[in-house]
């Protein structure tokens, strides 16, 4: 099948995971298979559809140089702290690519575990579909994720508030360390395992870290950037995750975690989905903020580490925090100058953008149409395009552009490249998983994944998702655990 397994984090501390065999399932069934990573993992397609191969993604049997784990973790849920850990998903493994890249694969919805709490342990077919399409989605519009290898049914049925079939997702991440597992580090461990952990991050994401002469604070100073690139992303396509507690936050700067989350449709920063939300933390406009809070807590966890006396430990995890907001801010800026089709910088330029961006909001524009009608130059439509101040801010635009002395076809080119053209809309989402798991049909998915992993193609095709749903009913996303 071409496993190639490696278990490297076992050899941490032995708190820091939880031996853990994926519990058995009855009639496990492959739903949808992702054939392009399986060929990038190294494994053999063929043989992952056969029995045996799906037996492995089921957690029915376990591939050869496979060490299970449940991993220990902690966080701040809601702003919350306590202990977590993988309550429902097995590491079955490292996988070493053909390239020599490491690769988690886990399986989540595999069972119970030691941290599960009072869980069942078990993943529904709907949010493990749903976790397939978007991850993959957001892989194309080429913002870092955890991926998706496979979807299988267990044959089981699992109790929410009603009855729902039982899936396992073969998730594939290039680490599962998170903001939350130096926190459970920090408060559950002794320093030394604080430094083992530490340690094992680095080599494993940093390695061209290790040498320094204070690699923690490297270590801090490259999450803290990897972070800002990510949450710059997901704000500039305008994608909500919906539960940034900080177990939910990975280390490597993957987006982990598609519980709730969703793609704003009309712009507005107040934008909450989460039915859990009910305090709007994790609205659209809280996400930088937020991720700042929880690299706060990233540092805190790594002060024994970063300096012997605490103060000094201190103004180094400072000084590196307050730098969050400014390399944030300039991959925001650097990435809208993009989708305005802005190849230099200019010192009006945040004001150019934050101009369209409250006309979007006073006229209750939807956010991807809107620069998809600039990049392809059909102003109608939108009330947006009528009003004053879009009039206003076009001839401001305009002559941005012409400043810049770059040829048409290539501020074009360059919009088209930054503006998707397709975004897994919630409507869209919903109407695939209905499609999936009331009628078994799995076509209207696979047409609407074959869509999105071309987000920027600008197809025939796609104009068939393009219609915007009128935002009369109020939309919300369920954990949907
Ligand atoms: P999440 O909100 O998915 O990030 O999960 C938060 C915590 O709850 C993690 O420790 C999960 O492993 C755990 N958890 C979520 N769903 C279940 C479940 N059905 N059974 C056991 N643990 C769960
Ligand atoms: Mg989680």
């Amino acid at each position: 099948m071409g496993w190639k397994l490696e278990n490297t984090y076992t050899r941490l501390p032995d708190n820091f995971y939880t031996k853990t065999k994926p519990t058995q399932v009855t009639a496990p069934q492959l739903i949808i298979y992702n054939e392009e990573l399986a060929e990038s993992l190294g494994l053999d397609g063929t043989t992952l559809q056969t029995d045996t191969g799906i037996a492995v993604l089921a957690g029915n049997e376990l591939p050869e140089g496979s060490i299970p784990i449940a991993q220990a973790y902690a966080g701040n849920q809601f702003g919350n702290f306590t202990m977590l850990g993988d309550g429902r998903a097995v590491l079955i493994g490292e996988q070493i690519t053909p390239s020599g890249e490491r690769f988690d694969i886990q399986l989540k919805g595999a069972g119970r575990t030691s941290y599960s709490r009072g869980g069942d342990g078990r993943a529904a077919l709907g949010p493990m579909l749903r976790e397939y399409i978007i991850s993959e989605a957001m892989l194309a519009l080429e913002i870092p994720t955890t991926r998706s290898l496979a979807v299988v049914t267990t044959g089981e049925e699992i109790f929410r508030e009603t009855k729902l079939p039982g899936a396992v997702l073969t998730r594939v991440a290039s680490s599962h360390l998170r903001v939350g597992t130096f926190q459970f580090a920090h408060i559950f461990s002794e320093e030394e395992d604080l430094r083992a952990l530490a340690d094992y991050t680095i080599q494993r994401h940093f390695s061209y870290l290790a040498q320094h002469e204070n690699p923690y604070q490297e270590l801090l100073k490259e999450v803290i950037r990897r972070q800002a690139y990510l949450i710059a992303k997901w704000q500039l396509v305008g994608f909500i995750h919906g539960v940034m507690n900080t177990d939910n936050m990975t280390i490597s700067g993957e987006t982990i975690d598609y519980g709730p989350c969703a793609f704003m449709n009309t712009f507005d920063p107040e934008t909450v989905f989460s039915s859990i939300d009910t305090g709007a933390r994790y609205k659209y406009g809280n996400q930088p903020p937020i991720a700042h809070w929880n690299l706060t807590r990233f540092a805190e966890s790594l002060l024994p580490l970063l300096d012997k006396e605490e103060e000094k430990a201190i103004k180094l995890a400072e000084n590196a925090l307050d730098t969050f907001p400014k390399i944030y801010t300039t991959y925001w800026l650097d990435g809208m100058r993009a989708k305005l089709g802005l190849f230099n910088e200019e010192s009006g330029d945040q004001k150019l953008i934050t101009d369209l961006l409250q006309a979007m909001i006073k006229y209750k524009a939807d956010y991807t149409d809107t620069f998809i009608a600039l990049t392809t130059k059909k102003l109608d439509g939108a009330v947006l395009f009528h009003s004053e101040e879009f009039l206003e801010w076009r001839k401001q635009w305009s002559e941005r552009l012409k400043r810049q002395e770059v040829d048409e076809g290539h501020i074009y080119a360059k919009m088209k490249e930054n503006n998707p053209a397709l975004i897994p809309r919630n409507h869209l989402v919903e109407t695939a998983l209905d499609a999936a798991v009331e009628n078994n049909d799995f076509t209207v998915m696979k047409d609407l994944l074959d869509a999105l992993a071309h987000p920027f193609a600008y197809t025939e095709k796609q104009k068939e998702y393009a219609e915007v749903p009128v935002p009369k009913t109020f939309y919300q996303t369920f954990c949907g655990t």
